[in-house]
């Protein structure tokens, strides 16, 4: 019997008694009803969880297996406990398998330090963001909903969350990021490098960067309030101003180079772009300037310029014909001599080749030169004269010379620079013929001079020999003092035309070279002079011949007895100590005499004129006035030279200097 039912019987009955038989089996029938009942609504009950907890079940399933996040469960160990399909397609995975079966530490973290920052941040607001590896070694990006599940505890069972792709938005954001400072980046070079300044919507300025300033020299103060005009250069036409105007007033950006003046006065060149910042209805409300500083470079332009403005006149004004050829021969440019030397226009020039205009016998001898100024470069070659054919088929000679230039462009072109000499030519031949009929005459002189002065000498050592006698005979005193008179001008007149003779052999012998024994020859000339050195005047001769003298003797003859003679006659009377000091010094290249005397010396102003032809320093002198100019020539001929220092009451000194070979 059922218990519940014989516990409430015996409760209502009290104790053990006896039942019925039929309300027995009644009993029995009842309590195995309630029983069969309660199996039954047991069952019931049983089937209706069941049947509930298979419903939310499947309902997290299909969620679990359809959502487009990820979503799993994984252990502390790093392996996931499960994983949705989502989230294997997300990390490239080809099965739930196979994403169940790495190691998540090394195969999905990058690194270990993201692991743990991940993993923290998880701990402080339960949303993370992070990336993971995919399986195709590519990064992607997640934002996790997670949680740890723990035991009582407080120890972690497994951890388990959503994660959301959010690659596209951080990638995204880096790019922001990277743009934005990239951006200021460029913002800070711009502003470094870069002169800036900004003007209102009526030109006036607003702004100017540390760079405008340096390069104008005005501060900011200054410049903020003023418009343009304050660094006007007044080097733009009005043209290129309202150009300007009108393209940035019409919301156009305008660039090009403006010339501006500093505060002190001084220029500089900028290359500009103005852009205007348009307001809502395209009306410019501001202009940004910002430019770079082309100063340097502008500079160099104008000189490039003025220097090119500068060739460019002196070869259309030269005289000379300038051209210029490739290395065909045609012309590339002519200037504008051309017309004017060869009657050519300057068109028909550049229709013509170099070598056409040349007279054809001269053709052969022209194009061989010109095959060797084409070996070298940027040397110009004189070229031998050659004859140029005038359009009228005359010719005209020229000289010049051609360079060979390598261009720029690496063309090859001839620069050739022509002068028409054919008066030039003229001129030369006629001076030719000239200068050797002048020869011919002089020489005709000089032999005329030469016998005229010989023959004049025999009458009058014989007019000399004469007086001699006569003096001898007569007893007059007058007649004495007549006849010597007489005698001391035959006498002058001999020294003259000796005088002549040497000039005329100075100028007709060619130069003939010799040794020389310069102490004899030093000797013989004071033997010579002993007459006329009366007043005993001593003669010192100093000889340092340490090589073998070698020049004409007979010229070397006459320089030494002139300057020795002089310096005897000019000697003064009141001299008590008269002395001529003769100093030779001799190398192997040269000899050097000098002949120094105590006399009376020469004053500046005749030193320049001593050495003229016929030039006496006094009346008194009683030479002829040549023994210095043939002493010049003389030294010339040699191809020496002399020098001559004085002082007036003190004496003088002639040195020269002859070449010794
Ligand atoms: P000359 O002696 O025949 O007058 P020179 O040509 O020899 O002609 O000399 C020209 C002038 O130079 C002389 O008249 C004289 O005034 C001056 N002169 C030349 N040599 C000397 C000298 N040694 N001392 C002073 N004056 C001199």
């Amino acid at each position: 019997m059922n218990k519940f039912l014989s516990d409430q019987i015996e409760k209502t009955l009290g104790g053990k008694f006896p039942l019925p038989d039929k309300f027995q089996a009644l009993l029995k029938l009842v309590s195995d009803t309630y029983d069969q009942f309660e199996a039954n609504r047991k069952n019931l009950e049983l089937r209706l969880s069941e049947k509930q907890e298979q419903t939310s079940e499947s309902k997290y399933r299909s969620l679990f297996e359809e959502m487009a996040d990820g979503v799993y469960k994984s252990t502390n160990e790093g392996k996931f406990v499960d994983v949705n399909p989502a989230l294997v397609k997300m990390l490239g995975y080809d099965s739930k398998e196979e994403l169940l079966s790495i190691d998540i530490k090394t195969k999905l973290y990058f690194e270990a330090s993201e692991r743990d920052s991940a993993v923290q941040q998880d701990n402080t607001n339960g949303l993370a963001v992070f990336r993971l590896r995919k399986k195709d070694g590519s990064e992607i990006w997640f934002e996790e909903r997670g949680s740890y599940v723990s035991d009582g505890n407080g120890s972690t069972i497994y951890h388990e969350g959503i994660l959301r792709d959010v690659t596209k938005r951080i990638h995204t954001e880096f790019e922001l990021m990277r743009s934005q400072q990239e951006t200021a980046d460029y913002k800070k070079a711009l502003n470094q490098s870069l002169i800036v300044s900004i003007k209102d919507k009526n030109g006036v300025f607003t702004f100017a960067n540390s760079n405008f300033c340096n390069i104008s020299k005005f501060t900011v103060e200054e410049l903020v309030g003023k418009d343009q005009s304050i660094i006007n250069s007044e080097n733009h036409t009005k043209d290129f101003v309202d150009a300007i105007d009108t393209t940035i007033s019409s919301g156009k950006v305008w660039r090009g180079e403006e010339k501006h003046k500093t505060k002190d006065g001084n220029f500089y060149w900028v290359d500009s772009a103005i852009v205007p910042f348009l307001d809502e209805s395209g009306k410019p409300y501001q202009f940004l300037t910002i430019s770079i500083d082309v100063t340097e470079r502008k500079l160099a332009d104008e000189a490039l310029l003025a220097n090119e403005l500068k060739f460019r006149s002196m070869i259309e004004h030269n005289e000379d014909v300038i051209s210029m050829f490739d290395a065909q021969g045609n012309f590339t440019y002519v200037s504008p001599a051309i017309t004017k030397e060869f009657d050519f226009t300057f068109e028909e020039c550049l229709m013509l080749n170099a070598i056409q205009i040349i007279h054809p016998e001269d053709q052969p001898m022209m194009k061989n030169f010109l095959l060797e100024v084409m070996q070298i470069q940027s040397i110009p070659f004189k070229c031998p004269v050659f004859r140029i054919m005038k359009k009228d088929g005359s010719h005209v000679w020229v000289e010049g010379t051609l360079t060979n230039l390598l261009q720029n462009d690496g063309v090859k072109a001839i620069v050739a620079n022509f002068k028409d000499i054919t008066k030039r030519r003229e001129y030369e031949e006629q001076l030719k013929t000239r200068n050797s009929e002048l020869l011919k005459s002089n020489m005709e002189l000089d032999k005329f001079v030469y016998s005229v002065s010989h023959d004049l000498r025999a009458p009058l050592s014989s007019m000399l020999g004469v007086i001699g006698i006569s003096e001898e005979d007569t007893k007059e005193p007058e007649t004495k003092e007549h006849l010597a008179m007489l005698k001391a001008s035959i006498k002058k007149l001999d020294l003259s035309i000796s005088d002549i003779l040497d000039y005329s052999r100075n100028s007709r012998l060619e130069v003939n070279k010799e040794n020389i024994d310069l102490r004899q020859m030093l000797d013989k000339i004071t033997d010579n002079l002993k007459y006329k050195n009366r007043n005993q005047v001593e003669i010192k001769v100093e000889l340092n011949d340490n090589a073998q003298f070698v020049s004409d003797k007979n010229r070397v003859n006459i320089i030494l007895n002139n300057l020795i003679s002089n310096a005897i006659t000019y000697q003064d009377p009141k001299n008590s100590d008269p002395l001529v000091n003769v100093k030779v010094d001799m190398t192997d290249t040269e000899t050097n005499i000098v002949v120094k005397d105590n006399g009376i010396g020469i004053s500046k102003e005749l030193q320049e004129k001593i050495f003229e032809m016929f030039f006496r320093g006094s009346e008194s002198s009683d030479g002829s006035g040549l023994g210095l100019y043939i002493v010049k020539e003389s030294v010339e001929k040699l191809k020496g030279k002399i020098a001559v220092k004085s002082i007036p009451g003190k004496g003088s000194e002639f040195s020269i200097l002859i070449p010794n070979n």
